[in-house]
Protein backbone atom coordinates (compact mmCIF):
# COMPACT_ATOMS: atom_id res chain seq x y z
CA UNK A 1 0.00 0.00 0.00
CA UNK A 2 1.38 3.85 -0.29
CA UNK A 3 1.60 5.75 2.46
CA UNK A 4 3.14 9.42 3.28
CA UNK A 5 6.21 8.85 5.82
CA UNK A 6 7.63 11.29 7.79
CA UNK A 7 11.38 10.88 8.11
CA UNK A 8 12.51 14.08 9.97
CA UNK A 9 10.56 17.05 11.77
CA UNK A 10 10.58 19.79 9.59
CA UNK A 11 8.66 22.03 6.65
CA UNK A 12 6.02 20.19 4.67
CA UNK A 13 8.00 18.78 2.01
CA UNK A 14 9.40 16.57 4.60
CA UNK A 15 6.21 13.99 3.79
CA UNK A 16 7.02 12.03 1.07
CA UNK A 17 4.77 9.45 -0.49
CA UNK A 18 6.27 5.47 -0.10
CA UNK A 19 5.48 2.06 -0.83
CA UNK A 20 4.70 0.28 2.71
CA UNK A 21 4.28 -3.25 3.68
CA UNK A 22 0.16 -4.18 3.58
CA UNK A 23 -1.43 -4.12 7.29
CA UNK A 24 -2.05 -7.12 9.63
CA UNK A 25 -5.23 -6.99 12.55
CA UNK A 26 -3.91 -8.57 15.35
CA UNK A 27 -6.50 -9.27 17.98
CA UNK A 28 -9.25 -6.43 18.60
CA UNK A 29 -8.08 -4.77 16.05
CA UNK A 30 -9.31 -3.48 12.34
CA UNK A 31 -7.19 -2.67 9.14
CA UNK A 32 -9.40 0.18 7.47
CA UNK A 33 -9.51 0.46 3.91
CA UNK A 34 -8.83 4.15 3.62
CA UNK A 35 -10.72 6.12 0.75
CA UNK A 36 -10.21 10.00 2.49
CA UNK A 37 -8.24 11.02 5.25
CA UNK A 38 -8.91 14.55 6.98
CA UNK A 39 -6.42 17.65 7.55
CA UNK A 40 -5.83 18.75 10.73
CA UNK A 41 -3.95 21.61 11.82
CA UNK A 42 -2.43 19.90 14.61
CA UNK A 43 -1.04 17.43 12.22
CA UNK A 44 1.24 20.54 11.13
CA UNK A 45 2.37 20.98 14.81
CA UNK A 46 3.20 17.32 14.70
CA UNK A 47 5.16 17.21 11.47
CA UNK A 48 7.15 20.20 12.75
CA UNK A 49 8.56 18.85 15.36
CA UNK A 50 6.95 21.81 17.50
CA UNK A 51 4.34 19.94 19.46
CA UNK A 52 4.95 18.61 22.42
CA UNK A 53 4.07 15.19 22.45
CA UNK A 54 6.06 13.93 19.37
CA UNK A 55 5.51 10.18 17.57
CA UNK A 56 8.91 8.24 16.95
CA UNK A 57 10.97 8.25 13.34
CA UNK A 58 9.60 7.58 11.12
CA UNK A 59 5.79 7.93 11.56
CA UNK A 60 2.39 8.57 9.07
CA UNK A 61 0.82 11.78 10.23
CA UNK A 62 -3.33 11.73 10.09
CA UNK A 63 -5.68 11.06 12.61
CA UNK A 64 -8.88 11.23 11.23
CA UNK A 65 -9.97 8.92 8.32
CA UNK A 66 -13.15 6.85 6.51
CA UNK A 67 -13.27 4.15 3.92
CA UNK A 68 -13.89 0.29 4.59
CA UNK A 69 -13.57 -2.81 6.67
CA UNK A 70 -11.18 -4.85 4.99
CA UNK A 71 -9.76 -7.40 7.50
CA UNK A 72 -10.55 -7.70 11.08
CA UNK A 73 -8.37 -9.43 14.42
CA UNK A 74 -9.78 -11.82 16.93
CA UNK A 75 -12.26 -10.84 19.17
CA UNK A 76 -13.29 -7.85 17.20
CA UNK A 77 -17.60 -8.72 16.40
CA UNK A 78 -18.96 -5.16 16.21
CA UNK A 79 -17.67 -4.68 12.61
CA UNK A 80 -17.63 -6.76 9.40
CA UNK A 81 -15.81 -7.00 6.65
CA UNK A 82 -16.61 -4.27 4.08
CA UNK A 83 -18.78 -1.88 6.57
CA UNK A 84 -18.45 1.82 6.18
CA UNK A 85 -16.61 3.09 8.94
CA UNK A 86 -14.60 6.63 10.18
CA UNK A 87 -11.83 5.88 12.43
CA UNK A 88 -10.85 8.22 15.31
CA UNK A 89 -7.04 7.91 15.33
CA UNK A 90 -5.02 4.73 14.68
CA UNK A 91 -2.18 2.89 15.29
CA UNK A 92 -0.65 3.38 12.02
CA UNK A 93 -1.54 6.85 11.20
CA UNK A 94 -4.15 7.85 8.54
CA UNK A 95 -2.34 9.53 5.90
CA UNK A 96 -2.18 5.77 3.83
CA UNK A 97 -4.09 3.71 2.04
CA UNK A 98 -4.56 1.56 4.96
CA UNK A 99 -4.52 2.06 8.68
CA UNK A 100 -5.15 -0.40 11.59
CA UNK A 101 -6.92 0.51 14.38
CA UNK A 102 -7.95 -0.67 17.72
CA UNK A 103 -11.34 -1.63 17.34
CA UNK A 104 -12.39 1.15 19.95
CA UNK A 105 -11.12 3.94 17.30
CA UNK A 106 -13.85 2.58 14.10
CA UNK A 107 -17.00 3.62 14.77
CA UNK A 108 -20.06 3.36 11.93
CA UNK A 109 -20.37 6.13 8.98
CA UNK A 110 -24.14 6.52 8.07
CA UNK A 111 -25.03 6.17 4.73
CA UNK A 112 -25.68 9.17 3.64
CA UNK A 113 -22.03 10.44 4.55
CA UNK A 114 -19.37 10.73 1.90
CA UNK A 115 -16.18 9.29 2.74
CA UNK A 116 -14.69 12.68 2.45
CA UNK A 117 -17.20 13.76 5.01
CA UNK A 118 -16.46 10.82 6.97
CA UNK A 119 -13.01 12.26 7.19
CA UNK A 120 -13.50 15.06 8.90
CA UNK A 121 -15.90 13.79 11.72
CA UNK A 122 -13.74 12.58 14.72
CA UNK A 123 -11.01 15.93 15.63
CA UNK A 124 -13.56 18.01 14.82
CA UNK A 125 -16.83 17.13 16.19
CA UNK A 126 -15.51 15.44 18.97
CA UNK A 127 -13.81 18.91 19.94
CA UNK A 128 -16.62 20.82 19.08
CA UNK A 129 -18.37 18.36 21.17
CA UNK A 130 -16.87 17.96 24.33
CA UNK A 131 -15.93 21.71 24.60
CA UNK A 132 -19.85 22.63 24.33
CA UNK A 133 -21.58 20.03 26.53
CA UNK A 134 -18.64 18.79 28.62
CA UNK A 135 -16.77 21.73 29.32
CA UNK A 136 -19.04 24.52 28.67
CA UNK A 137 -21.60 22.72 29.80
CA UNK A 138 -24.33 24.41 27.49
CA UNK A 139 -27.89 24.95 27.85
CA UNK A 140 -31.05 25.24 25.25
CA UNK A 141 -31.95 28.87 24.88
CA UNK A 142 -28.00 30.14 25.63
CA UNK A 143 -26.05 32.39 23.52
CA UNK A 144 -23.05 30.95 21.67
CA UNK A 145 -19.66 33.13 20.06
CA UNK A 146 -17.91 30.73 18.07
CA UNK A 147 -14.74 32.76 17.76
CA UNK A 148 -13.55 31.54 14.15
CA UNK A 149 -16.73 29.36 12.99
CA UNK A 150 -15.91 29.01 9.09
CA UNK A 151 -13.25 26.11 10.05
CA UNK A 152 -13.25 22.36 10.70
CA UNK A 153 -14.22 22.78 14.38
CA UNK A 154 -16.11 26.16 13.72
CA UNK A 155 -18.85 24.25 11.61
CA UNK A 156 -19.01 21.13 13.52
CA UNK A 157 -20.13 23.67 16.67
CA UNK A 158 -22.65 25.08 14.82
CA UNK A 159 -23.87 21.85 13.84
CA UNK A 160 -23.81 20.61 17.41
CA UNK A 161 -25.37 23.97 18.85
CA UNK A 162 -27.83 24.40 16.81
CA UNK A 163 -29.44 21.10 17.01
CA UNK A 164 -29.57 21.92 20.38
CA UNK A 165 -31.28 24.83 20.68
CA UNK A 166 -28.72 27.34 21.10
CA UNK A 167 -28.40 30.70 19.33
CA UNK A 168 -25.59 31.05 17.47
CA UNK A 169 -23.19 34.15 16.76
CA UNK A 170 -20.21 32.82 14.54
CA UNK A 171 -17.39 34.80 12.96
CA UNK A 172 -15.49 34.22 10.16
CA UNK A 173 -12.63 36.58 8.24
CA UNK A 174 -13.56 36.14 4.48
CA UNK A 175 -16.78 36.77 2.68
CA UNK A 176 -16.75 32.94 1.68
CA UNK A 177 -16.76 31.82 5.11
CA UNK A 178 -18.90 33.82 6.48
CA UNK A 179 -21.50 32.91 3.63
CA UNK A 180 -21.03 29.02 5.03
CA UNK A 181 -20.93 29.97 8.75
CA UNK A 182 -24.29 31.71 7.70
CA UNK A 183 -25.62 28.65 5.39
CA UNK A 184 -24.62 26.36 8.43
CA UNK A 185 -27.18 27.72 10.61
CA UNK A 186 -25.45 30.41 12.34
CA UNK A 187 -28.37 32.90 13.60
CA UNK A 188 -25.80 35.80 13.07
CA UNK A 189 -22.37 36.42 11.26
CA UNK A 190 -19.48 38.61 12.37
CA UNK A 191 -16.14 39.17 10.44
CA UNK A 192 -13.45 38.87 12.87
CA UNK A 193 -11.21 40.98 10.99
CA UNK A 194 -13.37 43.99 10.85
CA UNK A 195 -12.87 46.62 13.18
CA UNK A 196 -15.61 47.15 15.52
CA UNK A 197 -17.54 43.37 14.65
CA UNK A 198 -17.21 42.84 18.68
CA UNK A 199 -19.29 45.55 19.49
CA UNK A 200 -21.94 43.84 17.08
CA UNK A 201 -22.11 41.14 19.14
CA UNK A 202 -22.93 43.14 22.09
CA UNK A 203 -25.67 44.45 20.22
CA UNK A 204 -26.75 41.50 19.22
CA UNK A 205 -27.69 40.37 22.05
CA UNK A 206 -28.77 43.46 23.71
CA UNK A 207 -25.56 44.46 25.66
CA UNK A 208 -25.50 41.02 27.98
CA UNK A 209 -22.76 39.55 25.78
CA UNK A 210 -22.65 35.65 24.86
CA UNK A 211 -23.16 32.93 27.23
CA UNK A 212 -20.05 30.81 25.98
CA UNK A 213 -17.53 31.63 23.59
CA UNK A 214 -15.51 28.12 21.68
CA UNK A 215 -12.21 30.29 21.02
CA UNK A 216 -10.41 28.99 18.20
CA UNK A 217 -7.18 31.29 18.52
CA UNK A 218 -6.98 32.66 22.05
CA UNK A 219 -3.80 34.22 21.59
CA UNK A 220 -5.18 37.03 19.59
CA UNK A 221 -8.83 37.19 21.07
CA UNK A 222 -8.70 36.13 25.02
CA UNK A 223 -8.99 39.57 26.38
CA UNK A 224 -11.54 40.72 23.64
CA UNK A 225 -13.63 37.41 24.94
CA UNK A 226 -13.23 38.26 28.47
CA UNK A 227 -14.45 41.84 27.26
CA UNK A 228 -17.86 41.10 25.77
CA UNK A 229 -18.71 37.60 27.51
CA UNK A 230 -21.77 37.61 29.91
CA UNK A 231 -22.08 37.62 33.70
CA UNK A 232 -21.13 33.82 34.31
CA UNK A 233 -20.00 33.01 31.02
CA UNK A 234 -17.65 30.37 29.91
CA UNK A 235 -14.81 30.33 27.58
CA UNK A 236 -13.59 26.99 26.02
CA UNK A 237 -9.96 27.54 24.33
CA UNK A 238 -9.44 25.29 21.80
CA UNK A 239 -7.03 27.22 19.57
CA UNK A 240 -3.69 28.73 21.34
CA UNK A 241 -0.98 30.06 18.61
CA UNK A 242 0.74 32.28 21.14
CA UNK A 243 1.17 34.38 24.22
CA UNK A 244 -1.38 37.08 24.88
CA UNK A 245 -1.60 39.57 28.25
CA UNK A 246 -5.19 39.49 29.88
CA UNK A 247 -7.34 41.58 32.79
CA UNK A 248 -8.05 38.54 35.42
CA UNK A 249 -10.09 41.37 37.15
CA UNK A 250 -12.83 40.65 34.46
CA UNK A 251 -12.82 36.87 35.13
CA UNK A 252 -13.36 37.70 38.68
CA UNK A 253 -15.73 40.43 37.98
CA UNK A 254 -18.07 38.20 35.41
CA UNK A 255 -17.16 35.10 37.97
CA UNK A 256 -16.69 33.79 34.62
CA UNK A 257 -14.88 30.60 33.82
CA UNK A 258 -12.00 29.83 31.25
CA UNK A 259 -11.63 26.14 30.63
CA UNK A 260 -8.72 24.91 28.13
CA UNK A 261 -9.55 22.01 26.02
CA UNK A 262 -7.40 19.29 24.43
CA UNK A 263 -9.04 16.62 22.85
CA UNK A 264 -6.47 14.21 23.12
CA UNK A 265 -6.33 14.33 27.08
CA UNK A 266 -9.83 12.68 26.36
CA UNK A 267 -10.75 9.83 29.30
CA UNK A 268 -12.27 6.89 27.28
CA UNK A 269 -15.62 7.51 29.09
CA UNK A 270 -15.74 10.34 27.38
CA UNK A 271 -14.90 9.08 23.95
CA UNK A 272 -17.63 6.50 23.68
CA UNK A 273 -20.37 9.43 25.07
CA UNK A 274 -19.00 11.16 21.90
CA UNK A 275 -19.14 8.87 19.31
CA UNK A 276 -22.58 7.63 20.40
CA UNK A 277 -23.46 11.40 20.10
CA UNK A 278 -21.77 11.69 16.88
CA UNK A 279 -22.81 8.37 15.13
CA UNK A 280 -25.92 9.36 16.03
CA UNK A 281 -25.95 12.86 15.13
CA UNK A 282 -24.66 11.87 11.19
CA UNK A 283 -27.67 9.17 11.03
CA UNK A 284 -30.16 11.52 11.88
CA UNK A 285 -28.72 14.08 9.44
CA UNK A 286 -27.97 16.67 12.24
CA UNK A 287 -24.30 16.32 11.80
CA UNK A 288 -22.62 16.76 8.21
CA UNK A 289 -18.94 17.65 7.55
CA UNK A 290 -18.09 20.08 5.14
CA UNK A 291 -15.48 19.44 3.09
CA UNK A 292 -14.16 22.77 0.77
CA UNK A 293 -10.89 21.42 -0.66
CA UNK A 294 -9.45 17.72 -1.29
CA UNK A 295 -6.16 16.62 -2.63
CA UNK A 296 -4.51 13.94 -3.60
CA UNK A 297 -2.85 11.44 -0.93
CA UNK A 298 0.53 12.22 -2.66
CA UNK A 299 -0.20 15.93 -2.31
CA UNK A 300 0.13 15.99 1.65
CA UNK A 301 2.54 18.67 1.84
CA UNK A 302 0.16 21.01 -0.59
CA UNK A 303 -2.67 20.23 1.89
CA UNK A 304 -0.66 21.13 4.73
CA UNK A 305 -0.05 24.62 3.67
CA UNK A 306 -3.84 25.18 2.47
CA UNK A 307 -4.56 24.34 6.36
CA UNK A 308 -2.88 26.88 7.90
CA UNK A 309 -3.77 29.40 5.19
CA UNK A 310 -6.09 32.13 6.14
CA UNK A 311 -9.41 31.82 4.41
CA UNK A 312 -11.11 28.51 6.24
CA UNK A 313 -13.82 26.91 4.27
CA UNK A 314 -14.90 23.79 6.26
CA UNK A 315 -12.48 20.44 6.01
CA UNK A 316 -9.64 19.45 3.91
CA UNK A 317 -9.14 15.72 2.88
CA UNK A 318 -6.69 13.60 1.46
CA UNK A 319 -8.30 10.87 -1.49
CA UNK A 320 -6.19 7.74 -1.68
P1 LIG B 1 -9.28 25.49 10.60
O1 LIG B 1 -10.23 24.60 9.86
O2 LIG B 1 -7.98 25.85 9.97
O3 LIG B 1 -10.07 26.84 10.97
C1 LIG B 1 -9.42 27.91 11.63
C2 LIG B 1 -10.50 28.88 12.10
O4 LIG B 1 -9.89 29.95 12.84
C3 LIG B 1 -11.23 29.52 10.92
O5 LIG B 1 -12.61 29.66 11.23
C4 LIG B 1 -10.56 30.88 10.84
O6 LIG B 1 -11.36 31.86 10.20
C5 LIG B 1 -10.43 31.16 12.31
N1 LIG B 1 -9.64 32.36 12.59
C6 LIG B 1 -8.61 32.90 11.88
N2 LIG B 1 -8.25 34.09 12.42
C7 LIG B 1 -9.07 34.29 13.49
C8 LIG B 1 -9.22 35.33 14.45
N3 LIG B 1 -8.44 36.43 14.45
N4 LIG B 1 -10.18 35.20 15.38
C9 LIG B 1 -10.98 34.12 15.43
N5 LIG B 1 -10.89 33.11 14.55
C10 LIG B 1 -9.96 33.20 13.61
O7 LIG B 1 -8.93 24.85 12.01
P2 LIG B 1 -9.85 23.95 12.98
O8 LIG B 1 -9.64 22.53 12.65
O9 LIG B 1 -11.22 24.53 12.96
O10 LIG B 1 -9.14 24.23 14.37
C11 LIG B 1 -9.20 25.55 14.93
C12 LIG B 1 -8.07 25.69 15.96
O11 LIG B 1 -8.32 24.81 17.04
C13 LIG B 1 -6.68 25.34 15.41
O12 LIG B 1 -5.72 26.17 16.01
C14 LIG B 1 -6.47 23.91 15.90
O13 LIG B 1 -5.12 23.57 16.04
C15 LIG B 1 -7.20 23.93 17.21
N6 LIG B 1 -7.74 22.63 17.66
C16 LIG B 1 -7.50 22.28 18.94
C17 LIG B 1 -8.04 21.11 19.43
C18 LIG B 1 -7.84 20.77 20.88
O14 LIG B 1 -7.95 19.61 21.26
N7 LIG B 1 -7.57 21.77 21.70
C19 LIG B 1 -8.75 20.25 18.59
C20 LIG B 1 -8.98 20.65 17.26
C21 LIG B 1 -8.46 21.86 16.81
P3 LIG B 1 -10.99 32.49 8.73
O15 LIG B 1 -10.05 31.55 8.06
O16 LIG B 1 -12.35 32.60 8.06
O17 LIG B 1 -10.37 33.83 9.04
Amino acid sequence: MKAIRVREFGESNVMKIEEAPDLVAGANQVVVQIKAAGVNPVDTYIRSGAYPSKPGLPYTPGMDAAGIVASLGGGVSRFKVGDRVYVAGSLSGTYAEQALCDQSQVHPLADGVTFEQGAGVYVPYATAYRALWMLARMRPGETLLIHGASGGVGVAAIQIAKAAGVRVIGSAGTEQGKQLVAEQGADHVVDHNQTGYLDEVLSLTNGAGPNIILEMLSNVNLQKDLEVLAMRGRIVIIGCRGEIKINPRLIMGKEAQINGMVLMLSSDNELSVIHSALVAGLENGTLRPVVGKTFALADAAQAHEAVMAPGAYGKIALLT
